[in-house]
């Protein structure tokens, strides 16, 4: 699996795109990307790609040829629902804490509760049914206390650890906030859930469970 947050790579915007992620069954965008950059990713690589949206995501952006974009073409926008793809189900929250009035995907704790709140028949009855924990949330923002920011537009969000403890995701993919020590921590396991940070992009081996 291919995760890619925050930052367009020119290793992946590139011709050999292909060459360089042959094998990669699915990709995950945890938003704050252009979409003709995602886009591009899907068209190419030509497998699912499941998306949330970032703080700084635009409503609209507009193409080259002038066309209105919501979102990118072809690929699945999951927030707030419960999507299976590849045998794997990947639940999405977009946005990242509110730090300022106005900005489409922004919240404030509560309302990210809500959120989370209103995602749980969804997730019980999934459990219910197949018998198993979901496999990954797939988040802009990092939950509250791991990997997040000491300044208040990277804190990220306490209704994630409730998830966590509640749901036992096996994955918590994130981004937001960004990496420039190599030395800084990308990776916590928290109670059942491997929390990763993957700005700008990760590659993501996932095992049969
Ligand atoms: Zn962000």
């Amino acid at each position: 699996m291919l995760a890619v947050t925050d930052k367009v790579i020119e290793l992946i915007y590139s011709p050999s795109l292909v060459e360089n992620f042959r094998g990669v069954d699915m990709v995950l965008s945890c938003g704050d990307l252009p979409y003709y950059y995602l886009e591009y990713i899907v068209t190419m690589l030509n497998v699912p790609l499941l998306y949330v949206h970032g703080n700084h995501d635009p409503p609209i952006e507009y193409s080259s040829s002038g066309r209105q974009l919501t979102g990118p073409a072809g690929c699945i926008n999951v927030h707030g629902r419960l999507v299976r793809e590849k045998e794997l189900s990947v639940v999405g929250l977009q946005g990242s804490i509110r730090y300022k009035p106005e900005g489409k995907y922004q919240y404030t704790d509560s309302e990210m509760w809500g959120q989370v709140l209103k995602m749980t028949p969804a997730l019980l009855l999934n459990r219910l049914f197949t018998g198993r924990r979901m496999d990954i949330l797939l988040a802009h923002s990092p939950p509250y206390g791991i990997h997040n920011g000491r300044d208040w537009t990277h804190v990220g969000f306490k209704s994630f650890l409730w998830l966590m403890r509640r749901f036992k995701p096996r994955y918590l993919i994130h981004g937001h906030r960004h990496v420039y020590n190599p030395l800084e921590t990308t990776q916590t396991q928290y109670e059942q859930t491997m929390v990763i940070n993957v700005y700008p992009y990760k590659i993501l081996e996932i095992p049969d469970e």
